[in-house]
């Protein structure tokens, strides 16, 4: 019975690919890049707080991040 050691590899090509993290867009079908996204954050109080964060980018929104 080689089902067992089958299962093993399935399971270590699964892991493999949980590691690399790649997203794919169900909308425009384009791998998604994950990045650091730098905003402005003006408040009311007038103060520039930079602001970080960590945003998915694919064709549906790469306008809207890259400006
Ligand atoms: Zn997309």
């Amino acid at each position: 019975m080689p089902k067992k050691k089958d299962r093993t590899f399935a399971a270590k090509l699964a892991h493999e690919t949980r590691t690399i993290r790649v997203e794919t867009c169900k909308v425009c079908g384009k791998e998604k890049q994950s990045i650091v996204h730098l905003a402005c954050s003006c408040g009311e109080s007038g103060a520039w707080r930079p602001q970080r964060r960590r945003v998915k980018v694919c064709d549906c929104n790469r306008k809207e991040v890259y400006g």
